[in-house]
């Protein structure tokens, strides 16, 4: 499957914001974005166009790489959002953070999406008692995740799940931290979302 291998840290300099995409050093003054404040690229210090078209192209592109996903994936997010009742950038924004790499992260697995993305990549979590290693995995109402027996004693996981315990799970997820198994009880909606994400702009974006 085709996936962005560039450095990482180029993205958010790109969007002019952190993304978070590397866990403990976006913490640090060692941030690309502490340190150079503007776009990658010979014109990156430039006068730049805040056209309506640009803000809703940047709006896209930012949401794409919080998740990291790439624009064929996006788009198919779109589409399936534009068909469901309700507003689509709302349904959009809770497909999103249904994908199972999310839900890993956002239970405090992981320190990033590109890490908890890897996890799942690598078998760590099981889906109602079966071994679930698709990131891009909808989860839905009802569904258990777990962390598999076997990755319990990995150092990576211990360290993320002790430093992220001050995190409050989204309201969706019912996660019992003793046994490191939560169970999804609702849909995810815009309140739940962590993220500066302006969905109309996406919305307007793809309505062109
Ligand atoms: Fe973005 Fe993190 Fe890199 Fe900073 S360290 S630029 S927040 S990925």
């Amino acid at each position: 499957m085709a996936r962005y291998t560039d450095a990482v840290c180029r993205l958010c300099r790109r969007e002019g914001q952190k993304l978070f995409l590397k866990g403990d050093r976006c913490y640090t003054e060692k941030c690309a974005i502490e340190r150079r404040a503007y776009a990658p690229g010979q014109h990156g210090q430039g006068r730049t166009k805040n056209s309506e078209y640009g803000l809703q192209l940047r709006e896209k592109q930012k949401a794409k790489r919080y998740y990291g996903i790439l624009e064929n994936q996006f788009h198919t997010y779109f589409e399936i959002a534009a068909k469901k009742k309700g507003q689509t950038g709302e349904n959009l924004l809770s497909l999103l953070e249904s994908r199972l790499d999310n839900t890993v992260y956002r239970l405090g697995f992981a320190m990033s999406r590109p890490e908890a993305r890897q996890l799942v990549r690598h078998g760590h979590f099981t889906v109602n008692g079966h071994k679930t290693d698709i990131p891009s995995f909808l989860v839905k109402p009802g569904m258990v995740i777990a962390l598999k027996e076997t990755s319990k004693s990995i150092e990576k996981i211990k360290s993320s799940i002790e430093a992220n315990s001050f995190r409050q799970p989204p309201k969706w997820l019912d996660f019992d931290r003793n046994n490191l198994v939560a169970k999804v009880v609702g849909v995810p909606t815009k309140e739940d979302i962590d993220l500066p994400i302006e969905e109309h702009l996406i919305v307007e974006f793809y309505s062109k």
